[in-house]
This record gives structure tokens, C-alpha cells and sequence, in this order.
């Protein structure tokens, strides 16, 4: 079977640019073709957040975060100026909290040592915190029409189909690149259209082919696509098997108290280093391969207590284990000492959906007996 030829190559792009302009999506960050024909341009700031915001995490989750982070903080130079915390904060439930660090890290360096003004090229955005070859790719062709290859997980399943390329993930992403880069900008220019272009394919990869059930007979590359013709869309891309993600085990202790009519838990900040680094949570054993028993659990408790076991553990799945929480409760008359947060205000906390979790069993056991 032959690949597409490079005749095609022009012919792709072209049809790919004239459905997204038809169809493509209207995201709260990005400009619509027919308004960019306006006028209207792209504000780095405001797509270099939502492509950080964008990474591993789906479009109606990070919009309502986009609109937030924008309201508390309109300009680079707003964001870079708040306190790491606030920023943790707002991020919570978002995951990925490397991002948060680096996000506030890389508006200090736009701020502090470029004038406010994101750079204008793939090669000077990569070396900004946190931005790596996808989003320097996407917001230089995006923002100042930059001649880029954007690729990412959608980009590559559609290559692959359109390519039918053999050789499978992770060894054949060299490979996918190459040839997403030969449609991508043939001229090697700089054009608006390069950003659209980038956009498109996203779209493509997201909303038309999908890894179940592809949408082949609305696919503008349909004409061209090597696995659609041989019917077999969904066995690409090829993937060595990946070994099911290890299981941690350990145990988190919710302590509660009352001031003054208002319900307060412990709280305490991890190491800025690590896993959720700089995040609240609830005071942690350590999460170790093995599970230990109870007794050897509560020697790592933070203060000693009649802690109750409620009957439901938490469940969190990470990129590379699963932990498994046990959940101990207690409530305290005691002065302990740490940071006491009122139940009412968590959302000013930077707490991670895993800590929110644990909250939720702790709080629900509830009735204890005070000592
Ligand atoms: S024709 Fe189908 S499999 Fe091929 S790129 Fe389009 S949606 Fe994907």
C-alpha cells in the first residue's frame, strides 16, 4: 500500500484549514478565523494558560479554571506578582501540580526578565518553566504564526491511521513526527494559518478521530487515510502493551476540632519538592509497596489519639501507581499544634483532589466523642 504522497501534502492541509474554518471549535482562548480575518489577535497570556492548563487534562475541565485564573489575575505580570499559595490554591482539583509551580515560576521570568512579553519563537519559549516541545510548538504557531510541529497524543493516533504506521508507541514516535511535520508547514513561513492549522488537527484528533469509533465518513483527510480504507482505523496506533501501574498503600489521619461553633481540620504542607509539591494535606504515613497493619500505621500519626478507622479507604489513580488510603479520624479539645483550617474554607486551600477525597470519608464519619 502506497503513503501519501507529497502531492497530498498541500492537499491535506487545505482541507484540513477549510474545516476548521467550517467546524472547528469555539474554545473561550482561542480566535475564530473569520475574527483573526477581523483583526483580532492572539494574547500569549492568555494561550500560553490554557495550554499549560490543557496538558493531560480535558478542555471542559480547564475552562472554568482559564476564566478564573483570569478574573484573580489578568496579565502575566498579575500572576507573577501573587503568592504561590493562592496560585496552588486556585490550580486545586486540577491536577498535575508541577504545573502550578512551574506556571507561577514561568510568569516570574516573563515578568521579571522579559518585559512582560512572552517570546515570539519555539526555541526561546522552550526554555521558560514548565513549557515543553507541545505547548512551545502550539503557542509560537498559535500567538506569532511560528512554521511549527505540533504533536501530541490526539496528533499521533491520527497520523498513525492516516500513515498506517507498523511501528508502535513509544518506539515509533519518531517516526509519527516526521510525517505530521511533512503536512504541517510545507512552506516553512510564518502564517497565521500555521496556528490554525496546529488548532485544527487538535480538534481533529479530539472530536473526529477518536480512538473508539472514529468518525471517518466526516473526516476531512478521509480521501487519504491509509487504515480507513483498509477498515481498520481503531487498530492504530500500535502499542507495545504497558504493565499495569504498581499499587502504594498508606493511611492519612483527618483531625477535628471545634472553635467558637466552626469545624477546623489539621492541615500541612508537602515538601516543595516531590509529588504534589508545596500542596496541603491531610497529615500522611508514608506510601510504601506493601501494606502494613493498623498498629504499624498509627505509630506514624501526628499526634497520639483515639483515632477511628472508617470503613471506607480512598482510591487515587497517579500516572505511574494507584494509592490506596486508609482513612483514621479523631477530634481533639487539645491544643495541636499546625495549620487548622476551617471545613468551610477549604477552597482557599491548596488541597489536591486525592486530600479532598480523604476529607470527604473523614468528614462523614462525623459523631465522635470528644476527649
Ligand atoms: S479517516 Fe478516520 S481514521 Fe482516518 S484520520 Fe480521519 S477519522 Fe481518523
Amino acid at each position: 500500500m502506497t503513503k501519501p504522497q507529497s502531492k497530498h501534502v498541500l492537499k491535506l492541509r487545505k482541507t484540513l484549514l477549510a474545516h476548521y474554518d467550517a467546524r472547528g471549535r469555539a474554545l473561550s482562548w482561542r480566535i475564530r478565523p473569520k475574527d483573526r480575518a477581523d483583526g483580532a489577535v492572539a494574547d500569549p497570556y492568555k494561550i500560553w494558560l490554557s495550554e499549560i492548563m490543557c496538558q493531560q487534562t480535558t478542555v471542559t475541565a480547564v475552562t472554568p479554571y482559564w476564566h478564573k485564573f483570569l478574573a484573580k489575575w489578568p496579565s502575566v505580570n498579575d500572576l507573577a506578582n501573587a503568592p504561590r499559595d493562592e496560585v496552588l490554591a486556585a490550580w486545586a482539583g486540577l491536577g498535575y501540580y508541577a504545573r502550578a509551580r512551574n506556571l507561577h515560576k514561568c510568569a516570574g521570568v516573563v515578568a521579571n526578565e522579559l518585559g512582560g512579553e512572552f517570546p515570539n519563537s519555539e526555541q526561546q519559549l522552550l526554555t521558560l518553566p514548565g513549557i515543553g516541545p507541545y505547548s512551545a510548538a502550539a503557542i509560537a504557531s498559535i500567538c506569532f504564526g511560528a512554521p511549527t510541529n505540533v504533536v501530541d497524543g490526539n496528533v499521533e493516533r491520527v497520523i498513525s491511521r492516516l500513515y498506517m504506521v507498523e511501528n508502535p508507541l513509544p518506539k515509533g514516535r519518531a517516526e509519527l513526527r516526521e510525517h505530521a511535520g511533512e503536512i504541517a508547514s510545507p512552506n516553512r513561513r510564518r502564517s497565521h494559518r500555521n496556528g490554525d492549522y496546529g488548532q485544527a488537527l487538535m480538534d481533529l484528533g479530539s472530536q473526529i478521530c477518536k480512538p473508539k469509533n472514529p468518525k471517518c465518513e466526516e473526516c476531512p483527510w478521509s480521501f487519504a487515510c491509509l487504515a480507513t480504507k483498509a477498515g481498520v482505523p481503531e487498530n492504530y496506533p500500535k502499542k507495545i502493551k504497558k504493565q499495569k501501574p504498581p499499587n502504594r498503600y498508606g493511611a492519612v489521619f483527618y483531625l477535628e476540632r471545634e472553635r467558637e461553633g466552626t469545624r477546623e481540620i489539621l492541615l500541612q504542607q508537602r515538601p516543595d519538592k516531590g509529588l504534589l509539591g508545596g500542596m496541603m494535606q491531610l497529615p500522611t504515613t508514608d506510601w510504601t509497596d506493601t501494606q502494613h497493619p493498623l498498629d504499624h500505621l498509627l505509630t506514624q500519626a501526628p499526634y497520639p489519639h483515639n483515632w477511628q478507622l472508617c470503613d471506607k479507604p480512598v482510591k487515587h489513580v497517579f500516572t505511574h501507581f494507584t494509592l490506596h488510603l486508609k482513612v483514621f479520624t479523631a477530634q481533639t479539645r487539645g491544643d495541636v499544634e499546625g495549620v487548622w483550617a476551617r471545613l468551610d474554607e477549604l477552597d482557599n486551600y491548596a488541597l489536591p483532589s486525592l486530600m479532598r477525597k480523604a476529607i470527604k470519608v473523614g468528614e462523614i464519619k462525623g459523631n465522635f466523642v470528644m476527649f
